[in-house]
């Protein structure tokens, strides 16, 4: 399956002005060039329109400066600015802490010295800001901030129970006394998530949300497709998943073998709140421990990965979870916490409860 990216775009390409014998400008850029982008800098800081309109060539139609402006306006800062590496901004969500980072294709026009922005696009197969491809409007909840495409999904009450499950865990390695919200973006559309997460199809498309790093910023990223079927505790649900995940994206991911500790934990704390799920897990589990003769191996980290075998991708999160449970049931929260925070960086076969969780876990509910 290939991303239809040229299909949906929302910025259409761009024929330049015949009015002004415009001269391209390259990101190292001229005065005039690097003056565009201060100008346009300043009226998204500003508010101010009439300046904003002035950045931008007349080339570019009325529908995109509207939608991006409604779109910039709605967030928190704004940077464009010109790399060796191409053109970059830089841009945050109101309360977040962090800015995330994209390339984009930009072009710039130059008469004289007088220069405008002809062109503002996604790079192919990079990430996209979500405020390029769709009209979105931008939620602060208790607890978390949400950039939705305009007909998206409303997960908003989901992101907030999600981050107060997180915030009362128990687990202190889970308390990390940050009181940022957590930002979740939200695509209305297919077409609108694949450039958002500028990953191939394949990569993505079997998750119902995922937890990456753009620039510097943490943000948890809903796959549309599906998302009308998804009940309000399975929103809940997914999205304690993801924040268990943004909560840890200081730590890196964990060592090679133990995908398992960070999905186990993240599980652990999902399903503490969703029966049905947590049964659904149980059963998968306990199917595993008759197969094994009571003594499963923990998942592999290449497991995961599985995104076009949901069943052995669900055998593969059941385990986890069975695997955090355990520890959780025998040691507590707290040290199970600690137990974590040390598989992370340690192989699993040279922490000596852990080898053998699954047989134990197997021993008190597969007897
Ligand atoms: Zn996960």
């Amino acid at each position: 399956m290939s991303i239809a990216v040229a299909g949906r775009r929302v910025v259409p390409a761009v024929a330049l002005s015949l009015v002004l014998p415009l001269v391209a400008c390259a990101p190292s850029g001229s005065a005039g060039a690097v003056g565009v982008l201060e100008m346009l800098n300043a009226s998204i800081a500003d508010m101010d329109r009439d300046r904003f309109d002035e950045a931008l060539d007349q080339s570019i139609p009325q529908s995109t400066r509207d939608m991006w402006w409604s779109n910039l306006a709605q967030l928190s800062e704004v940077d464009f600015a010109g790399t060796v590496d191409g053109w970059r901004v830089d841009w945050s969500l109101p309360g977040e802490q962090a800015a995330a980072t994209h390339v984009v294709n930009l072009d710039i026009g130059c008469a004289g010295t007088s220069c405008r922005i002809t062109r503002i696009e996604p790079v192919p197969s990079r990430p996209a800001p979500g405020w390029l491809v769709e009209p979105v409007d931008v939620t602060t909840v208790d607890g978390a901030v949400l950039i939705a495409g305009r007909g998206a999904i409303d997960v908003t009450a989901a992101a907030a129970t999600a981050t107060a499950a997180v915030d009362d865990s128990g687990m202190a390695l889970l308390d990390t006394d940050s009181r940022a919200p957590m930002p979740v973006e939200v695509p209305a559309t297919d077409s609108a998530y694949a450039l958002v997460t500028g990953a191939p199809a394949a990569e993505t498309r079997g998750l119902g949300a995922l937890t990456r790093r753009t620039g510097d910023a943490v943000r948890v990223v809903v796959n549309p497709a599906h998302a009308e079927q998804w009940s309000p505790a399975q929103q809940a649900m997914l999205l304690t998943h993801e924040a268990v995940h943004w909560r840890l994206a200081g730590h890196g991911t964990p060592t090679g073998g133990n995908t398992w500790v960070s999905e186990g934990l993240a599980e652990w704390l999902a399903l503490s709140r969703n029966a049905d799920e947590r049964a659904s897990s149980q059963t998968r589990a306990v199917q595993a421990c008759r197969d094994s003769g009571g003594a499963p191996a923990l998942p592999a980290d290449e497991d995961f990965r599985a995104t076009d075998d949901a069943d052995a991708l669900r055998g593969a999160y059941a385990l986890s979870w069975a695997a955090v449970s355990e520890l959780v049931a025998e040691s507590g929260p707290g040290a199970a916490g600690d137990l974590v925070e040390l598989l992370w960086t340690t192989p699993a076969g040279q922490v000596d409860q852990v080898p053998d969780v699954l047989t134990r876990w197997c021993a008190s509910n597969a007897p």
